[in-house]
């Protein structure tokens, strides 16, 4: 679904539920409380308020035959907690999962007619949900590089600004990773690539940095090919680090257009959402992963959102 058929076909509450039904329950309505497929659909009168005389909508529930529990396609996800209808959270899921640049709280408070709180809760989580969880490591052939991300330097001529460095670690025909890292030692590359490939990959494909030097590492019976940049000499029969690279210049050029308004301490997050289109890229459905995803990821109230940081790092815990 794109952003107009979320507009055309999704523009009741009934509808919203419906396909939130189905992307949460693609087998069949469960029961929350004990996975029974045995579910009554009911319908809740509204309460009538006293004091105005007005009754709220009707609730359509669903209640399980064996345990009597109550739910709605809702309960216990994101969706339950806002008190923002629907049709609302799943156009702003379709415009930040179609925007390429990113798309500010501004931009998305102006676009629903929300408060700027609301529509900060509503990116934050959605972003959130654009990270792959429990990514597999990368098994194939793999390119692993290093770039350089920002403007001019300032300060110290010559050294880096620690924010700059990305790691990129691609496999051939596969995923993509990238890692904002402190700096580009060795110790900092090694750990981001022994967080984002199995020990029994197919290859490596560096440059000739030292910096990539695995002989002693886990990596040890992994065949490291290294193409001799300094040469001027970029490919050399399968030799090269070409695929990580226009990876690379994708992001930077998707980059460029955002990044005056955005502050290096979002490069991350940035990263997580370009590598997440870009793996999901022959997905034509990012929309519907984004909801799915986001109907299975349980409820965070926003009181604890802003208590965490303003994104998870791309980087595997140490196992
Ligand atoms: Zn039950």
């Amino acid at each position: 679904m794109n952003l107009l058929d979320v507009y055309k076909e999704l523009n009741t509450e009934a509808k919203c539920l419906a396909f939130l039904e189905h992307m949460r329950w693609p087998g069949g309505v469960k029961c929350l409380a004990c996975e029974s497929q045995r579910i009554t659909r009911i319908t809740a009168k509204g309460k009538l308020n006293k004091k105005t005389g007005r009754r709220s909508p009707d609730r359509e529930l669903y209640q399980c035959n064996e345990c009597r529990f109550q739910f709605t396609a809702t309960t216990g996800t994101v969706y339950h907690d806002t008190h923002l209808p629907l049709a609302k959270w799943f156009i702003a899921i379709a415009l930040i999962t179609e925007s390429k640049k990113g798309m500010s709280a501004n931009q998305l408070k102006r676009a629903l007619g929300v408060n700027y709180r609301t529509a900060w809760y509503l990116c934050h989580r959605i972003r959130k949900a654009m990270i792959e969880p429990n990514a597999p490591k990368l098994r194939g052939v793999v390119e692993v590089d290093e770039t350089y991300i920002g403007g001019k330097q300032r300060g110290h001529r010559g050294k880096l600004r620690n924010k700059d460095v990305v790691i990129g670690v691609r496999e051939r025909g596969g995923d993509l990773r990238l890692v904002q890292t402190p700096d580009n030692k060795a110790d900092t590359v090694y750990r981001v690539i022994a967080d984002n490939v199995a020990k029994d990959a197919q290859g490596l494909m560096t440059d000739e940095s030292t910096i990539y030097d695995f002989r002693l590492t886990q990596f040890k019976d992994v065949p490291h090919r290294q193409i001799k940049h300094r040469d001027k000499i970029y490919v050399q029969g399968d030799v090269h680090t070409n695929t990580v690279e226009s990876a690379f210049s994708l992001f930077k050029r998707g980059l460029t257009g955002a990044f005056h308004k955005v502050s290096l301490k979002h490069l991350q997050r940035y990263l997580n959402e370009f590598s997440w289109r870009f793996n999901n890229r022959k997905n034509p459905d990012l929309f519907g992963l984004a909801v799915r995803r986001l109907a299975l990821a349980g409820n965070l109230p926003y009181a604890k959102l802003i208590e965490e940081n303003a994104f998870t790092p791309f980087v595997r815990p140490q196992q």
